[in-house]
């Protein structure tokens, strides 16, 4: 009866591993589409920057991911030795210095924002790029400082400066710190302003809290990516605070731009040419 009862056990069939195991690994392959709700091969959707193949909708990017999105080739980094001291020996559910150290090791930065010297469509800019995943994106003195000294290099080198925001806004375990960034990189952008030379902004999803309410929203230009969260304080404390139900759409890039609060919606595969085009009419 052997056609009967199933002589080998159905993992047996499989090829076996050099480690002896006869397993399938498909765990982290596959990825479901926020958007689509469809199935799609996570090496597919990295391959097109995270932007879906299949409906378009677009997932968080990481800082080094978006750098050679947009710049030509090699770039330089600076400034990537900068770390928090931990000013306040701050502690919620663990230690900021612990919090900060299982941050570097999980992402491999020093903090939540890459400052890069590079070409774009063959010009020179410094670009920052910030990371999402480095407690949430949050913005304390070392972002702050990156950029203020992407600012001077911008100046010093007369070249534009473009950042590409993705952020929850001031980073709360640094407190006060964290806000001074806010004044410190908005005077920064001012003397930028002063030499002549652009700035512009990339939101992302999501950019919120002292991001959008510095330096994310003092571009020359404020260009969002389509569908991203932009906004200050969140839908529920809104609601809360003027007991209103709020209108469909309400922070997201397009609605945003249909009130006149940004500049333009551009995809996240036409976002290098839109830039290069940008920075000829700014600085022919
Ligand atoms: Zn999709």
């Amino acid at each position: 009866m052997s056609w009967f009862k199933r002589d080998k056990p159905a993992d047996e069939k499989l090829p076996k591993l050099e480690n002896g195991e006869r397993k399938i690994r498909t765990e982290g392959l596959w990825l479901k589409c926020d958007g689509c709700r469809q199935i799609i091969w996570k090496k597919d959707l990295e391959a097109n920057f995270n932007v879906c193949p299949k409906c378009g909708a677009h997932s968080r990017l990481d800082a080094a991911s978006r750098l050679k999105l947009l710049l030509d080739g090699p770039y330089e980094t600076f400034d990537q030795h900068l770390t928090s001291s931990d000013p306040l020996g701050f502690v919620d559910s663990k230690p900021y210095s612990q919090r900060l150290r299982a941050m570097q090791e999980a992402t491999n930065l020093s903090d939540a924002l890459i400052s890069a010297c590079g070409k774009l469509d063959g010009r020179t800019v410094q670009m920052c790029a910030m990371d999402i995943r480095f407690i949430g994106g949050s913005m304390g003195s070392v972002v702050g400082e990156k950029i203020a000294r992407a600012i001077d290099r911008a100046i010093q080198l007369r070249t534009p400066l473009i950042i590409v925001s993705a952020s929850g806004g001031a980073r709360m375990q640094e407190g006060a710190v964290s806000l001074m960034q806010m004044a410190k990189i908005s005077a920064g952008l001012m003397r930028l302003d002063e030499a002549r030379l652009p700035f512009i902004s990339v939101l992302t999803d999501p950019t919120t809290g002292g991001v959008t309410a510095s330096y994310a929203m003092l571009g020359d230009l404020n260009i969002a990516e389509p569908g991203a969260l932009i906004g200050f304080a969140g839908p529920r404390v809104i609601e809360q605070t003027i007991r209103q139900k709020l209108p469909e759409g309400f922070q997201r890039s397009e609605f945003l731009l249909k009130h006149g609060m940004l500049d333009a919606v551009v995809p996240r595969l036409e976002l290098k040419p839109y830039l290069a085009q940008a920075l000829k009419f700014f600085a022919p």
